[in-house]
């Protein structure tokens, strides 16, 4: 065989597996068809931040009068945030390729496709490996529905060629909320569509309450329990949207963010015997090991949780345990993630809902107005929330909305990774004065969750 290891797909997840591998003395090549970082360099996570950290200056420009300045917003230049944010992507694409030519990782810009487990076409050749990782994320998903070429996804979104004046975005979940904070902070009028009574399934109640409190002070338009039903062009080149509660109203950009699918089309996982689910991702193990015994899937193709750096911890456990000698250690139970929402949400672990369904749960929240907004006169609250399991007194969930929660959660992260009880973060001394103080100050529980004490 001509590589130890191959590894399909040159975003992060698979970046990292193939020069973990290669660090461990293995021959490893990777292929890439679209561009080096994948989704999360290219068209995620990284020009996401940046359009958000744009977005952020209108509204301090208006708070920094509270603290005496007369500073006037002045006008947006799109061009020119596109422009700066192209150049960062093209940094940070030479730096990928950079990083696997110096682990001495052979690569291809080309697509690579199964022919059987262990030969793969990539471009006009054919290359042979020992084993395989297939790690070729996923993309946006598009509604079905009449009129949806007629919307864009997030693919797309940061191309633009201008800033819309209306925006429309369909879809209450990470995509959805995000761009609708982007594009009101950068002047546009938003509306914002979701099914459910709130938006962000599946995180904490209070969390998805301050939520809608925060983008309606926005200015942000909610439209809960309701979606689209259809989509016209109309005449002018706006769009009409026709709502499934009847409703009907015009927007000059509609925006889909209503998940993503795994990109297993195309790749011949037939011809390697490589088993799919009904929604398209490749069936693995907890080992990331698919139905064929030497091919693997990391990130978001096997659609598990479909964050960046679980995919990097993937591909990085994943190389140390087929080469390394020692393999390094991952907790993937609590894992910390941010919605860069305005202002941001950090969470990590179980949410009061998941904790009250495993059994009884202290619940200690502090909300408060930060000294930033009782001056600039936004206002803007903040929640902070622990969810404390009452039999072992472990913190079990962290949940926050407010300014520097996302950069707050990642510490958090770790005290939970290593166990800390309502009694350690008791113990700790705070830092004054700070919002992040509040989790070490937690001293009255608010409620309990679940089945309550028998004393109680
Ligand atoms: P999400 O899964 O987060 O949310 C999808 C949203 O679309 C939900 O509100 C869902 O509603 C709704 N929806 C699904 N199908 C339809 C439909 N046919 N019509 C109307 N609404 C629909 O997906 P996103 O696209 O927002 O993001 C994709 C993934 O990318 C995320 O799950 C996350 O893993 C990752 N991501 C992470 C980020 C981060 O870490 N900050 C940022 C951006 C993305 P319902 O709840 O009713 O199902």
């Amino acid at each position: 065989m001509e590589y130890d290891l191959f590894v399909i797909g040159g975003g992060s997840g698979g970046v990292r597996c193939a020069r973990i591998a290669a660090s461990h003395g293995a021959r490893v090549a990777i292929a890439e068809e679209r561009h080096w970082g994948g989704t999360c360099v290219n068209v995620g996570c990284v020009p996401k931040k940046m359009m958000v950290q744009a977005a952020e200056y209108a509204a301090w420009t208006q708070d920094s009068h509270g603290f005496g300045w007369n500073t006037q917003p002045g006008t947006h230049d799109w061009a020119a945030l596109m422009a700066a944010k192209d150049a960062e992507i093209r940094r940070l694409n030479a730096i990928y390729v950079k990083l696997l030519e110096n682990a001495g990782v052979d690569w291809f810009f080309e697509r690579a496709t199964f022919l059987d487990a262990h030969s793969l076409q990539v471009g006009d050749r054919v290359v042979t490996a020992e084993r395989i990782v297939i790690a070729v994320g996923g993309h946006p998903a598009w509604p079905e529905i009449e009129g949806a070429e007629h919307g864009i996804v997030s693919d797309q979104a940061f191309f633009l060629p201008e800033r819309p004046r209306r925006v429309t975005l369909v879809g209450g979940g990470y995509i959805g909320v995000e761009f609708a904070g982007i594009f009101r902070g950068l002047g546009a009028e938003v509306d914002l569509l979701y099914r459910q009574r709130l938006p962000l399934r599946g995180f904490d109640h209070d969390i998805r309450d301050a939520l809608v409190e925060a983008l309606t002070a926005q200015g942000i338009r909610l439209h809960p329990n309701v979606t689209l039903q259809r989509l016209e062009l109309r005449a002018d080149g706006c769009k009409r949207l026709h709502l499934t509660d009847g409703r009907q109203f015009d927007s000059d950009l509609v925006f889909f963010a209503v998940g993503r699918v795994p990109n297993t089309r195309s790749l011949g996982l037939e011809k390697a015997g490589i088993a799919v689910a009904a929604n398209g991702a490749i069936i693995v193990d907890a080992q990331n090991l698919t139905s064929q015994a030497n091919v693997f899937a990391i990130g978001d193709v096997s659609n598990k949780m479909n964050l960046t750096p679980v995919a990097i911890a993937e591909g990085h456990h994943l190389a140390d345990r087929l080469f390394g000698r020692e393999v390094r250690n991952w907790s993937f139970e609590a894992i910390p993630t941010a919605v860069f929402s305005m202002p941001p949400i950090g969470t990590c672990g179980l949410s009061e809902e998941q904790a009250a369904a495993c059994g009884p749960a202290d619940i200690y929240i502090a909300q408060f107005t930060p000294m930033r907004h009782t001056i600039s006169g936004r206002r803007r609250r903040t929640l902070m929330k622990l969810v404390v399991d009452q039999a072992s007194q472990r913190v079990v969930g962290a949940h926050m909305i407010g300014d520097d929660a996302a950069e707050m959660m990642q510490p958090i992260g770790v005290a939970m990774t290593a166990g800390a009880t309502k009694g350690d973060f008791d113990r700790t001394i705070g830092i004054h004065p700070t919002s992040a103080e509040e989790w070490v100050t937690l001293r009255v529980r608010t409620r309990v969750a679940g089945v309550a004490r028998a004393a109680e």
